[in-house]
């Protein structure tokens, strides 16, 4: 089923871009992305408040400290914001900011959380476990529907498998395999299913070709600085080059960008 929200239709006709910095780290780095994304013409804003990280001592997320900056790069693009849940206890507060809520690779088998995301009434972007089968992916976006909520999207972004020239392996044959025999709309993630920019927008190229609903992606002001995920990040010119050939691309294949950008 289409997740129409915050004037979107994901699955509908339009390709969906969700873009913006893998953590917000200060108010200046938030509101570069944002406004950066925004002109380029992202649908929606990505920012992550609380951070799974593989190592203990490296940058957890801003938390509730990010919330302000959240404010006001929502206010200031009047782009919808999606953000990663890493715990029940955030629920509240994170239906309260955000408008579409992430259940990252780490957490899809976290069937308490899921359950408790099918009490919410935004949309939740499941992300693909790094080593789950497809059909264990879907499963767990029944968890979510069993709850009451139908808005759910799937997002591809790399498994785990022998091949470690690239960060995961994008499957985006098992994404084109779960959209033709699941109703729900299913997008990719390029930044983390490769971890290098170069290979991003062709995947990105890919994912719209095949006829999957959308991308996410990560941007940031200044890459070689991030305090998460700068190696795979976009630059903001190498995201809105990105953006215009999509754009071509959607029109070739009928699967059109919503927003226009305000520099197209
Ligand atoms: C992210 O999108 O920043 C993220 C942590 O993704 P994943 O859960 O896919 O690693
Ligand atoms: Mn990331």
């Amino acid at each position: 089923m289409n997740v129409k929200f915050a004037g979107l239709d994901i699955g509908g006709k339009n390709f969906t871009v969700i873009a913006g910095p893998c953590a917000i780290e200060n108010e200046d780095q938030m509101m570069q992305a944002s406004h950066a994304v925004k002109a380029a013409g992202a649908d929606v804003l990505r920012g992550g408040i609380y951070k799974l990280r593989t190592r203990p001592d490296a940058f957890q997320g801003l938390g509730r400290d990010a919330f302000p900056m959240v404010k006001t790069a929502k206010s200031k693009t009047t782009l919808p914001f999606l953000t990663e849940i890493t715990s029940v206890s955030q629920v509240e507060a994170l239906v309260d900011i955000a408008d579409f809520i992430m259940v990252g690779t780490r957490n899809m088998y976290n069937y308490d959380l899921l359950k408790e995301l099918g009490r919410v009434r935004i949309p939740i972007v499941l992300k693909r476990g790094m080593s789950a089968k497809v059909e264990e992916w879907i499963n767990a976006a029944e968890y979510i529907a069993r709850g009451g909520n139908d808005k759910i999207i799937l997002c591809e972004r790399g498994i785990r498998t022998f091949e470690t020239a690239t960060r995961n392996t994008l499957d985006l044959a098992g994404a084109l395999w779960v959209k033709q025999r699941s109703s729900l709309p299913v997008i990719v993630d390029p930044s983390h299913g490769t971890g290098i920019p170069a290979l991003i927008p062709g995947m990105a190229a890919e994912t719209l070709a095949a006829g999957l609903d959308g991308v996410m992606v990560e941007v940031h002001p200044m890459p070689s600085a991030a305090l998460s995920d700068g190696a795979q990040a976009l630059t903001t010119e190498q995201f809105a080059d990105m953006m215009v050939k999509l754009r071509v691309l959607g029109e070739v294949c009928g699967r059109p960008l919503t927003s226009p950008g305000s520099k197209a």
